[in-house]
């Protein structure tokens, strides 16, 4: 049964793979993964530590969410985003953490103190929004029930084809499945809530070269991170690189909106 349950897996791991991008991503040549290396190696390695209190950083993150969503609803009705309402919050705790659950948006201490200013704070939060507008939670939630519904079927076949029938085996397979499904937002996905982030801090006049400098930090950061959702996110040289060619093509965008 082991065999049938590794097939039920992979069939999972490649539908949650399946989750693609709405709108079309920046092409990145190894030239800009070169000079976006550069650009992290020039960043100290001991990156200054900003104690503010929560007051403070419950301020910044307001400030920042509410510019956002004020700039946010061109970019809701294009996308098909089924709400452009977003429920923004700071958690006091060390762990280097921002993410979405699809409906509420944390943004933690332990990553506010490494922020240098707002236009950071607001590039994470941009992100975490462009998660939501994509609706990519939705997207996640749709492959864990495939998932799971395929590892079952999968199962059943096989408890069919071998006369054997074990329903504990075939639960377990399914949460699996849907297990696989859940386990993190894909590549693409990654990529194009950095993407909306970077429409949205235009539509909020932000500076974006000053907020690109918190993918560098989290560069860094990598490996240095708590297990959180930003382990999935694609922190390294070719998400600054990313970064660099959506502030190219937002600028040279004539309406501030992504191309299908
Ligand atoms: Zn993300």
């Amino acid at each position: 049964m082991k065999i049938v349950s590794i097939a039920a897996l992979l069939a999972a791991f490649m539908l949650a793979g399946c989750a693609g991008a709405q709108f079309r991503l920046p092409e990145i040549s190894d030239a800009d993964v070169n000079r976006a290396s550069l650009t992290v190696a020039g960043e100290t390695d001991n990156l200054p530590k900003h104690y503010r209190t929560a007051e403070e950083n419950r301020a910044m993150v307001n400030r920042a969410a509410s510019r956002l969503e004020a700039a946010a609803p061109a970019l809701c009705v294009y996308a098909h985003a089924p709400r452009c309402t977003f429920n923004v919050v700071y958690v006091a705790d060390d762990t280097v953490n921002a993410q979405t659950n699809g409906t509420r948006i944390e943004i933690y201490r332990g990553l506010l103190q490494y922020l240098d200013s707002e236009e950071e704070v607001a590039a994470v939060i941009g992100h975490e929004m462009g998660h939501e507008i994509a609706q990519h939670v939705e997207e996640m939630r749709e492959n864990a029930t495939i998932g799971a519904v395929l590892a079952g079927i999968l199962m059943g076949g096989a408890m069919v084809a071998t006369g054997y029938q074990d329903p504990q085996a075939m639960n377990d397979s399914m949460r699996l499945g849907a297990s696989v499904g859940v386990l993190s937002f894909s590549k693409e996905q990654e990529r194009e809530a950095d993407l909306l982030s970077a429409y949205l801090l235009a539509r909020a006049n932000y500076d974006l070269q000053k907020a690109g400098r918190v993918w560098v930090v989290l560069s860094k950061m990598d490996g240095e991170t708590h297990a959180s959702m930003f382990d999935t996110h694609p922190a390294g040289p070719e998400r600054v690189a990313a970064w660099e060619k959506a502030i190219a093509e937002v600028e040279a965008s004539p309406n501030k909106l992504p191309q299908e």
